[in-house]
């Protein structure tokens, strides 16, 4: 039977729970025990797939076609697993469910009610991942704050599954921060404090308090923690920012947490081995070259909409022995302002996905200077929607040709509703969602990126490009690099008279991972890096 390990937050949210899970996914896989993660969202919404990224930030797909919280991510990129549906769990999706059984009758004759129902059907879905990945160790966060009304039901469920299957099984971990007063140069531990109580009110007693701080925490305050709170001293483990995400599973593993989990949960204990781990922090933290890449986008205000691109550029970097110096370009900037200057000393141009027309014209300017500057440029969904647009107003010499997303009256809609999208009414999960076979067309430069001739890759989106203007474009220079296997979607394409003009219809980003950089941008930032722009010209040799 698996265990659970239950994560809450205390004090305040962002203070880095989702990487902190992760990172304990991380130490249990090093001791050779399987985990599974699921995260736990509060909110109504069946899925994050209808929320504004100024709201939530990336939304992450999984292979199976979810739309889930970009914590999902992290977990991924982490613990180095595929997870599944099962993985986010919305109080939307557990009210929609407990209210179908209702209106189906399964409850006939009672009142539903918070406790057991809907509590019940939280558990359901503990259970249920449990089941279906069979994994030593359940991992579940809970998200927001200990003491958020929405979050209620989630802490009461996971109040009783101590009950339902044993205290022995079931583990509490709380993530709180400790804030720091300037006047008095000191770590506070009162909120702290306040939020253990909180959770004890409802019952739970934490067994590992994780204390974040952006300064180092004495011996003094760990005492006090663990007198106020109740918790063993070794069990209040102090988390100090850091450099690099990824060095969060060694600092938490070199105060024990490893063994501590493994104590308490009484699992069968293995030798650690976090070298491959720790090997990547090295590299990651040793001084690199940088290459300046300009991501163009609409929510670039919101580091976060971006989460899984900005990572999947630095496993590209890493691997190639550099740094990524991102330079964030607000794609409606581009449309005021001289966008040349601003993309001057860009050795590569990303356009990553995105939804409505606001900016899109910058983005297309972005293409444009791409394509005339000889610039590598890498679109991702939309990014290839904003590439098809820009190279077919060049091929016709109009300024017409569009995505009946921005212009359903265009006389050349080169990017048109995908034919079983055209009656669907519904917005929530209704998009082509998850993995899809590719059929890589030798010679191109895709099919050389990933070595391979089938891929499959995540996708989210309701356009496509359209068929319609395939020999126009072709007969320009437009090269389809990837298909779907019955040759109807363009999934891949670029540019033949282009050192690097590549797009995907898919989300490569989802699918790349530290020490595995993804095949494309592996390749983009291979050619980006050798690219010379203005100011960064090599030296001339001094005459002697
Ligand atoms: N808005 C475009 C579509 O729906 C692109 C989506 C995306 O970039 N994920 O097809």
């Amino acid at each position: 039977m698996a265990k659970y390990i239950f994560i809450t937050g205390g004090v305040v949210s962002s203070v880095g729970k989702g990487i902190t899970v992760a990172s304990i996914g991380t130490i249990l896989k090093s001791h050779q025990i399987t985990v599974s993660v699921q995260k736990l969202d509060p909110y109504l919404n069946v899925d994050p797939g209808t929320m504004s990224p100024y709201q939530h930030g990336e939304v992450f797909v999984t292979q199976d076609g979810a739309e889930t919280d970009l914590d999902l991510g992290n977990y991924e990129r982490f613990i180095d697993v595929n997870l599944t549906a099962e993985s986010n769990v919305t109080s939307g999706q557990i009210y929609s469910a407990v209210i179908s059984k209702e209106r189906r009758g399964d409850f006939l004759g009672g009142t539903i009610q918070v406790v057991p129902h809907v509590t019940t059907e939280i558990k359901e879905r503990f259970k249920r991942l449990a089941q279906k990945s069979q994994a030593e160790v359940v991992i579940i966060e809970v998200g927001g704050t200990v003491g958020d009304i929405e979050g209620q039901p989630f802490l009461e469920a996971i109040r009783q599954m101590r009950n339902d299957v044993g205290r022995d099984n079931v583990l509490y971990i709380h993530v709180t921060l400790l804030p720091y007063l300037t006047s008095t140069q000191e770590l506070k531990t009162k909120p702290t404090q306040h939020s253990v109580n909180e959770l004890r009110r409802i019952g739970i007693q934490p067994d590992i308090i994780i204390c974040r701080s952006d300064y180092p925490i004495s011996e003094g305050i760990r005492d006090k923690i663990s007198l106020f709170c109740d918790v063993d001293r070794q069990a209040v483990i102090p988390l100090p920012t850091v450099d690099t995400i990824y060095e969060v599973p060694l600092l938490l593993e070199e105060e024990g947490l490893g063994q501590l989990v493994v104590d308490k949960l009484g699992l069968k204990a293995h030798q650690t081995d976090l070298s491959q781990w720790r090997e990547l922090v090295r590299r990651v933290k040793e001084p690199h070259e940088p290459v300046n890449i300009a991501l163009v986008g609409k929510y670039v205000e919101l580091k976060d909409a971006y989460f899984s691109v900005r990572e999947a550029l630095h496993h590209a970097a890493l691997y190639h022995d550099r740094d990524i110096n991102l330079l964030w370009i607000h794609s409606e900037d581009l449309e005021r302002d001289d966008s040349d200057a601003l993309l001057r000393s860009a050795q590569g141009i990303i356009v990553p996905g995105g939804f409505g027309i606001r900016g899109i014209e910058g983005m297309v300017k972005a293409a444009s200077y791409a394509r005339n500057n000889e610039i590598p440029y890498f679109g991702l969904c939309l990014g290839m929607h904003v590439m098809v647009i820009e190279f077919a107003r060049y091929a016709l010499g109009s300024t017409e040709p569009n995505s009946t997303e921005f212009d359903a009256a265009t006389p050349y809609p080169v990017i048109d509703l995908l034919p079983e999208q055209k009656a669907i009414k519904n917005k929530g999960g209704t998009m082509r969602l998850g993995n899809y076979p590719c059929q890589l067309v030798q010679g191109s430069r895709a099919a050389s990126a990933y070595g391979q001739s089938l891929v499959y890759e995540r996708h989210r989106h309701r356009l496509e490009f359209n068929n319609e203007f395939r020999p126009l474009l072709q007969e320009a220079g437009m090269i389809y690099s990837g298909l779907s296997p019955d040759g109807r979607l363009v999934e891949l394409c670029e540019l033949a008279n282009h050192p690097w003009m590549v797009s995907c219809q898919f989300h490569p980003e989802f699918g790349s991972r530290p020490g595995r950089p993804h095949p494309l941008f592996r390749d983009f930032i291979g050619v980006a890096k050798d690219i010379l722009r203005e100011g960064a010209q090599p030296s001339l040799p001094l005459s002697s």
